[in-house]
């Protein structure tokens, strides 16, 4: 950093430019303020891993208003939580959720640890996020890196070496600059600042509190900043989906197995998803989830991206007469207007619509 500006420094004028521009979030008290809630605090940062602020806000009212303390959303069934993430994606997470506030109900009598070791010990709850908890929270000197702040510093700093090798250097560099006090503030002041003006493509630096010190501007390379390794491409993944209703409406739904990709979430049966070509009829069958079912194929393919693959399903459609025989333990019929109570994940958000589309055009199942 350019002796213009020595870390003290740069943290009062990042909190100074924080005590005018703070975004006002539910989660958040005002810059100054009192910490708040952990509870608040832990949910959202869950929340908004891999996810926007605008997408979480609503599930965090939601959650809020059904489970206003940790020890209510402790009390919870796992199913109605998931059924309340649904959408949200990386199911884990929720899974995950559930058994951090199950741990602080009956570890920890209902409050959170305030050190960064103690809330790291709770399940789901990694580096980041314990910072983050530490310091909004609690007031601790705890050094919050997420993407955000990673491209702040990479940009103040002039840091050319690519994400992900440069992670440890960026978090390094972004402890130098914390400061003692006011580490909640400033904490979510750096988040603000790659939010809203240290943005990935044309950040605004004329009206940026660290300018005179940021090197990236100085060079004028802040927009190629951070460099990033290039990923491999991702994989494509096909499957089938079966949508099968009986005589009275209902739609055969199953839940997922707890372990492994949308663990415990509930899905239209499909065959499993691999790597290749279209499946073949006969092989698709094979995963029925009735035999003797006169399946149609439903017009389009349903795609979805995952973390590591990208998945293409086709979906058919078929019907069996009365009502639906139990076709496994775990698949059960439901109505179709009920399906919106259901804890499906996105992608099974995706087959019902196509589903409910395609059987609307055409004649037949
Ligand atoms: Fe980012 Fe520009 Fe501020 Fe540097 S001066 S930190 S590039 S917004």
């Amino acid at each position: 950093m350019p002796p213009s500006m020595v870390p003290s420094d740069a943290a009062a004028r990042l909190l100074a430019w924080y005590d005018r521009h703070a975004r006002r979030l539910p989660w958040r008290t005002p810059p100054g303020g009192p910490a708040p809630d952990p509870y608040r605090v832990w949910l959202s940062e869950v929340m908004l891993q891999q996810t926007t602020v605008a997408a979480v806000i609503p599930y965090f009212e939601r959650f809020l208003a059904r489970w206003p303390t940790v020890d209510s959303l402790a009390a919870a069934p796992l199913d109605d939580v998931l059924v309340e993430w649904a959408g949200l994606g990386y199911y884990a997470r929720a899974r995950n959720l559930h058994k951090c506030a199950r741990a602080v109900a009956e570890q920890h009598g209902g409050r959170f640890p305030d050190s960064e070791d103690a809330l790291r010990a709770l399940p789901g709850i990694g580096a980041y996020t314990a910072a983050a908890v530490a310091a909004i929270a609690f007031g601790r000197r705890a050094t919050v890196v997420d993407g955000n702040v990673e491209r702040v510093m990479a940009r103040l700093f002039a840091v050319i070496d690519p994400l992900p090798g440069s992670k440890a250097e960026l978090k390094r560099l972004a402890d130098t600059l914390t400061p003692a006090d006011r580490c909640g503030d400033y904490a979510q002041a750096v988040m603000d600042l790659g939010a809203t003006i240290c943005t990935p493509r044309s950040p605004s630096c004329l009206a940026c509190p660290w300018q005179a010190g940021c090197r990236a501007r100085l060079e004028g390379i802040a927009e190629s900043l951070p460099r990033k390794e290039r990923k491999a491409d991702k994989p494509v993944r096909r499957g089938v989906a079966f949508w099968l209703r009986d005589d009275s409406g209902r739609v055969l739904l199953r839940r997922r197995p707890e372990d492994g990709l949308l663990g415990g979430m509930t899905e239209v049966p499909s065959t499993p998803w691999r790597e290749g070509p279209p499946w073949l009829p006969d092989d698709a069958l094979a995963h029925a989830p009735l035999p003797g079912i006169g399946w149609q194929p439903l017009p389009g393919v349903v795609r979805h991206t995952f973390t590591h693959f990208h998945l293409e399903l086709a979906v058919v459609a078929g019907l069996t007469p009365g009502a639906g025989p139990q076709a496994s333990a775990d698949g059960r019929w439901v109505a179709l207007p009920a399906l919106g109570g259901e804890a499906l994940p996105t992608v099974m958000r995706k087959v019902v619509t196509a589903a409910v589309a395609g059987v609307a055009t055409r004649r037949g199942p």
